[in-house]
């Protein structure tokens, strides 16, 4: 029997080397996984015993990943990792503005989903226990938003207000990727989703002022076609 103090994983998903894959992978890590190869059993178990994160492909013979998302998403805001084809940027954004909370492209390695299912699954406990006063820090990159506070090598660093409220979505999301729209909506609101203009601006501002070489930024990731990362690790 698992203890209850092991987080559980679902893995819905259709191939079935992945799907050993991540059970050896997180088994080693020391999470119990359940394992399923269609959306409709996928629901079935997040249903009946709703795990501590959801790893979901979106390509799936019995439905579209998606509509696993939406569906998950009216009743739990529990951590869901989406597996996509390469190459689907579209897919990948469709995800995530559905409410996933990240996304793996494959193949991809086991540090990488690691990372990924570690950042998911510490942002939903934040949440759900509301610790998120805490100052985010990362190599000398310091944000205290209760003191709207950023500083960089222990020097203070003065931020427009747009600028700061950008930086603020990217904290409260650190390490997940945030999609353009979703920048674009909680920083200039609902009518500016495709303005993505705004955020080329602000982001080069953003990363002038934040970056040692804004050329190649360490904290202020691009995710080509989808969206940012603030790193947080
Ligand atoms: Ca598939």
């Amino acid at each position: 029997m698992p203890s209850q103090d092991q987080p559980r994983i679902l893995v819905i998903e259709d191939e079935l080397p992945i799907r050993k894959f991540l059970r050896i992978l997180l088994e080693s890590q020391g999470f119990v996984v359940t394992e399923t190869d269609t959306a409709a059993k996928g629901i079935g178990h997040a249903v009946a015993e709703p795990p501590d994160a959801v790893v979901l492909d979106l390509g799936l013979p019995d439905r579209d990943g998606l509509t696993v998302i939406q569906q998950l998403r009216e009743w739990s805001q529990l951590p869901i990792i989406v597996l996509s084809a390469r190459g689907r940027e579209s897919d990948k954004v469709a995800a995530l503005d559905a409410g996933a909370d990240d996304y793996l492209t494959k193949p991809f390695g086991a540090g990488e989903f690691m990372a990924r299912l570690r950042v998911a699954l510490r942002h939903s406990s934040r949440v759900a226990t509301g610790i998120e006063s805490a100052p985010f820090q990362v190599g000398d990159l310091m944000v205290d938003l209760s003191r709207r506070e950023v500083t960089l090598g222990g020097e203070s660093v003065r931020l427009t207000p747009t600028e700061y409220r950008l930086l603020v979505v990217l904290v409260r999301n650190a390490g997940k990727v945030v999609t353009h729209r979703q920048l674009l909506k909680d920083v200039w609101g609902p009518d500016s989703v495709s303005e993505n203009q705004y955020l080329r601006v602000y982001m080069g501002q953003l990363r002038r002022k934040l970056e040692h070489d804004p050329a190649r930024p360490q904290h202020l990731k691009t995710e080509p076609g989808v969206g940012y990362r603030l790193i947080d690790e």
